[in-house]
């Protein structure tokens, strides 16, 4: 017999669960508010769209249930994924492991995933903001939108997403018609962002505009929380850059919390003694010319009270080891996240434990939660996306 489903949520997740749930042979409804579907999907990977990565693995991702996620990804596997681009036809290339459509738009691969939504018979509601769920005397659910009620519908996939992106007080309706449902909601933040620091004004502003590779470190009440290695991008606020996003979805509260620099990934202090050695005739700016930038070279030896302009054979042993450890963890204090308008995706959401190992809810048979409803944030790079494919696929079979 046939199922009525109605995904509430036309973004990727919605549209890939409605994809395979309609190849199941079912009778589908998709409820989209915006006046199309897929919309945030047109911004992502600045317009390029980074749909997937080659290496995906648990550890990507930020989660309350490792398990069921490495669970997840395992079923809806790359071969699976291929499969699935190939079946809206889309061609897709790699970069470095990140995957894109071959065209390079973003465009495309909305466009695709609507073709094949009408091309399979799927209805489509836009402009239809949901504001309830409930179950009926039948014991069907009802989907209140835009003043109507739709009725009859045997299962329900919840795929509404996150705040990021096009930000306004409506995004948060789909985590509340969880909450309506018996769901935990894991509060949340804006998370693959900027990190604004309250660093003096002065250092940020010499520092602005310069990129480099490095390592970043975020350490709470002295704990290491997480690391993330990648070209960091110095900002007039504090920092940003693909690692700075990954660490951003660790930092809520920034109390306690500081984000050290490695600015020599891979220099071990004996190597950094015995280069000193070999140089003890330059000062310590010519000494660093060769290691690092100027500018963080000169912040970095301020910092640990080193004289810049000072011979290296001046120095102590102890000035030395200081002006290592002011280079491979140098300080930034976290103040506040960029806004949920700046962000790529939202943290916290529906707790992943409270789904079956087929997305659906513990508390309310017959819904399925799917994307970034869920509390799963994945790293830069293709992973967000691929986990909307993932748990829509999962909810469908
Ligand atoms: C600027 C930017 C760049 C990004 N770049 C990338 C990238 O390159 N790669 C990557 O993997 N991820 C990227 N992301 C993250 C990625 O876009 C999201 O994680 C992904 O879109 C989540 O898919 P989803 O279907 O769960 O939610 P969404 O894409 O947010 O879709 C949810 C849909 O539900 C609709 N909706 C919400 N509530 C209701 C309701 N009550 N009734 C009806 N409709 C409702 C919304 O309008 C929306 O269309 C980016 C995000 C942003 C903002």
């Amino acid at each position: 017999m046939k199922t009525r489903t109605a995904v509430i949520g036309g973004g990727y997740g919605g549209m890939a669960a409605a994809i395979f749930e309609k190849k199941n042979g079912n009778d589908v409804t998709v409820f989209e508010r915006q006046d199309s579907l897929g919309k945030k999907l047109l911004l992502t990977g600045n317009g390029r769209c980074n749909i997937s990565n080659e290496n995906i693995d648990v550890t990507d991702y930020l989660t309350d249930d490792e398990e069921k996620l490495g669970s997840i990804l395992v079923r809806f596997d790359r071969k699976k994924e291929d499969e699935f681009f190939a079946s809206i036809g889309l061609l897709t290339r790699s970069d470095r492991g990140c995957l894109y459509p071959l065209t390079g738009k973003a465009k495309t691969v909305g466009n695709c995933l609507v073709y094949a939504l009408n091309e399979l018979g799927a209805h489509i509601r836009t402009g239809c903001y949901v504001t309830a769920i409930k179950r009926n005397a039948d014991g069907l659910f009802d989907i209140t939108a835009a003043s109507k009620v739709y009725g009859g519908f045997s299962k329900v996939i919840l795929s509404s997403g996150g705040m990021a992106g096009i930000y306004d007080e409506s995004s948060k309706n789909g985590n509340q018609l969880a909450s309506s449902c018996g769901h935990t909601l894991k509060e949340g933040h804006p998370g693959l962002t900027a990190v604004l620091c309250s660093d003096d004004r002065k250092k940020l502003k010499k520092l602005d505009g310069i990129r480099v590779r490095a390592g970043a470190t975020v350490i709470k009440k002295g704990k290491k929380i997480a690391f993330e290695a990648g070209e960091i991008q110095h900002t007039a606020d504090g920092l940003s850059g693909i690692p700075v996003f990954g660490l951003s979805r660790y930092i809520d509260d920034m109390t306690d919390t500081v984000i050290k620099i490695d600015y020599l990934t891979g220099v071990t202090l004996d190597e950094f003694k015995l280069r000193a050695l070999k140089f003890n005739n330059r000062s310590v700016e010519t000494f660093l010319e060769g290691m690092v930038l100027s500018p963080i070279a000169e912040m970095a030896v301020g910092n640990c009270g080193v004289n810049y302009h000072a011979r290296i054979a001046g120095l102590s042993e102890d000035e030395i080891k200081k002006m290592y450890l002011a280079l491979t963890a140098a300080d930034f204090h976290p103040m506040q996240l960029n806004g949920y308008n700046k962000a790529q995706i939202s943290t916290g959401g529906v707790l992943l434990s409270e789904t079956d190992e087929n997305m659906q809810s513990r508390y309310c048979k017959g819904l399925y939660l799917v994307g970034e409803v869920l509390n799963v944030a994945g790293r830069c790079g293709g992973y967000n996306l691929h986990f909307a494919a993932a748990s829509a696929y999962c909810a469908t079979f």
